[in-house]
């Protein structure tokens, strides 16, 4: 299938190409590469025996969780507002958008401006699995079963196509299993798989407040969000913390 050259807001996102480096168009044309450090997906990945996935939880404009399947040598990407959900009652919408390259699935830090300005977490990462033999063919019948083995996300799982608010609108759902419970993962367990840090410590490894005039949001509850976790930031990086939360350095010995 020919894809589109030129950019319409009403073009769907790029999605399980044959050539994953076409897919990937979208997502760097939404990027400047010397001022964000995202991964730039120029170096291609090589195909896995294991599909990996990962979920980042992302404070932009609004903070999501982006859950990222591994397919094709690149990323297969949802937009989960409220983040994925063990309770096999509840239907999460997840956005599909533009596939990412594979090694953004390890990315964790701040965007200080641009597309997604704002902190990511990597919040869950592990493999998958399709419990189908074609996964483009599940893509485009709009269902995709899988399982997955994270840290903190596990079982079955199914995307299914909503359409109800535009051809993107997606719903992950949790198959009740072994993994399924009715508590909210995204608040019992916050922290990063990377660093065990939330959006305050991985803020405050940046050496100073990347945003000191305006962050990227102000109003309402995403930037009441942005203020208490740049207040949260600016403690973890004064002076009488960094002291107490020094390690001892009696150990190193100097060669010279
Ligand atoms: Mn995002």
């Amino acid at each position: 299938m020919p894809r589109p050259s030129s950019r319409s807001p009403r073009k769907p996102p790029d999605v399980s190409p044959h050539d994953p480096d076409a897919s990937l168009t979208t997502y760097r044309q939404k990027r400047d590469f010397r001022k964000s450090p995202e991964p730039t997906g120029r170096s291609p990945s090589k195909p896995a025996k294991q599909r990996f996935f990962c979920v980042q939880k992302h404070l932009a404009s609004h903070l999501h969780y982006d859950f990222r399947l591994e397919h094709r040598g690149v990323l297969l990407s949802w937009a989960i507002p409220k983040g994925p959900s063990l309770d096999p009652s509840i239907k999460r919408l997840a956005m599909h958008v533009e596939d990412h390259p594979k090694d953004y699935g390890t990315f964790e830090g701040v965007i200080p401006s641009g597309y997604g300005a704002g902190i990511v977490v990597l919040w869950d990462r592990g493999v998958w699995q399709p419990l189908v033999e074609d996964v483009d063919a599940a893509l485009r019948r709009g269902n995709l079963p899988f399982l997955l083995l994270g840290e903190k996300l596990g079982g079955a799982w199914t995307l299914i196509r909503s359409g109800r608010v535009g051809p993107n609108a997606w719903l992950l759902i949790k198959r009740r299993d072994q993994w399924s419970r009715s508590s909210e993962i995204t608040l019992e367990q916050p922290l990063s798989v990377a660093s065990a840090g939330d959006f305050p410590e991985i803020l405050a490894r940046e050496r100073s407040n990347p945003w000191p005039h305006t962050p990227p949001v102000l109003g309402g509850e995403t930037g009441a969000l942005f203020r208490d976790i740049l207040a949260q930031a600016a403690t973890l990086r004064s002076p009488q913390v960094v002291k107490r939360g020094a390690k001892p350095r009696k150990t190193r010995i100097r060669q010279k």
